[in-house]
């Protein structure tokens, strides 16, 4: 897959941004809207996304990125706290060679703890319980 193709807007990203689907919300302005990915590889795991029709990291238009990254800033803090994360990976996938499987841009953060390793990208599906849970918990951190 050619990472020059245009966006999508029938992506899962694009239909949660329109409410088409649901999702474990932790955080949403006029900017950003942040939600638990469904196969964590750590507990905690949010994706923030841009409301931008953005397919990834070169696409995204050079002014976004003040104000994209200031929410990620803002959701990353509340993770640290809600979590109790002794630190934090923020990770972009771009393109399919680069491990993107969704193609509207978007950044992980991953909360970690010292001796606790990964899960596998996108590998297992958390119960709707505890992502249900653990997004309540990040919400009341901000
Ligand atoms: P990437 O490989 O960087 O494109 O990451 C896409 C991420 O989206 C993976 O970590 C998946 O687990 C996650 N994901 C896929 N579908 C959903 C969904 N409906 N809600 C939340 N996360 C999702």
């Amino acid at each position: 897959m050619s990472d020059r193709e245009p966006y999508q807007p029938d992506n899962i990203f694009a239909k949660i941004l329109r409410g088409e689907i649901p999702c474990y919300r932790v955080y949403e302005d006029d900017v950003a809207l942040a939600f638990l990915d469904i196969m964590p590889q750590a507990d905690g795991h949010t994706l923030v996304i841009p409301k931008l029709a953005v397919r990834g990291l070169p696409d995204m238009p050079v002014d976004s990125w003040g104000p994209f990254m200031q929410r990620v800033q803002k959701v990353a803090k509340a993770i640290k706290v809600a979590m109790a994360a002794e630190g934090l990976n923020l990770r972009q996938f771009d393109g399919a060679a680069g491990g993107q499987t969704v193609f509207h841009f978007h950044m992980h953060i991953i909360p970690r703890w010292e001796g606790i390793a990964l899960r596998r990208h996108g590998e297992l599906n958390e119960k709707p319980e505890n992502l249900k849970a653990t997004a309540e918990k990040i919400r009341a951190a901000f």
